[in-house]
């Protein structure tokens, strides 16, 4: 049974007289522990169908399956509940709080879960382990550089155990050397069993997923296994070692 399974999904955004078909019949499949590169021009419907997979939206016709359940028939309850087991977001803007530690915004979707205190101390550090952060769990992230921020944002997407990670351009507001330091860490949770969905515009992010799906107007133009695909073991070799610039895209205060 496939994670992610969408049937002829639809989405129509309307505005007044006017209708914006932003998906029109997108039929699509991701089998668990899969590693998908979403491609398209801006407009193309990329961030639409990422909105309906995380149940963020709902679609206008069609239908799409979670994991086996049918969304659109689930109550609030079961949806927040096969969303927490299943889901967690990565975002372009990090939206960690700023003057709060790495550790605190990390331990945040384990307080709104009712995770005791011990507990979600444990897991966030765990998670903060798993994304190379563990020298750095009481610095805020408003002390950090973008690359270290958005590993931050990935440990708060890993500290729910989620099957499935979506990013929407994950590496938009980051400088080449840490977009490839945060490509080979979806690399490695993809290949620790985690199916990875993310949206790029640029073919040297997307080079490094297992398949690259392209989008345009819509729909799906083209959906592609990559057999040659970059491996963290290359990028060794071309990463330049010199540390990550001081200057770092300022996080913004958000509502996580
Ligand atoms: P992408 O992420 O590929 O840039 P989007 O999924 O954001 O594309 O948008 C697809 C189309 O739907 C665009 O024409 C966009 O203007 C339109 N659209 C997206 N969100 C809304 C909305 N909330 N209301 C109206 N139109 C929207
Ligand atoms: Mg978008």
């Amino acid at each position: 049974m496939p994670l992610i399974e969408l049937d002829k999904v639809s989405k129509v955004y309307r505005m007044g007289d006017v209708e914006v078909h932003a998906l029109r019949e997108v039929s699509f499949t991701v089998e668990e522990r899969d590693f998908v590169a979403v491609m398209g021009s801006s407009g193309s419907g990329k961030s639409t169908l990422m909105n309906i997979i995380g149940c963020l939206d709902r679609p206008t016709g069609g239908a799409y399956r979670l994991d086996g359940h049918e969304v659109s028939r689930l109550d609030r309850r079961e949806l927040a509940r096969v969303r927490n087991k299943t889901l967690g977001f990565v975002f372009q803007s990090f939206n960690l709080l700023s003057r709060t530690s790495a550790l605190e915004n990390v331990e945040l979707p384990l307080l709104y879960g009712g995770v005791p205190a011990r507990e979600r101390h444990r897991r966030a550090l765990e998670a903060l382990g798993r994304v190379g952060l563990a020298e750095r769990v009481h610095h805020r992230s408003n002390e950090m550089s973008g690359g270290q921020q958005q590993r931050v944002a990935v440990a708060r997407a890993l500290v729910t155990h989620p099957r499935l990670i979506l990013a929407d351009e994950p590496t938009g507001n980051l400088d080449s050397r840490t977009t490839i330091e945060i490509m080979v860490l979806f690399q490695e949770l993809a290949a620790a069993g985690i199916t990875v969905l993310l949206v790029t515009h640029e073919p040297d992010v997307a080079a490094y997923a297992s398949r690259v799906v392209v989008m345009r107007d819509g729909r799906i133009r083209t959906d592609e296994r990559q057999q040659g695909r970059r491996a963290a073991t290359d990028l060794a070799a071309t990463a330049p070692i010199e540390d990550e610039p001081a200057a770092a895209p300022v996080a913004t205060e958000a509502s996580a």
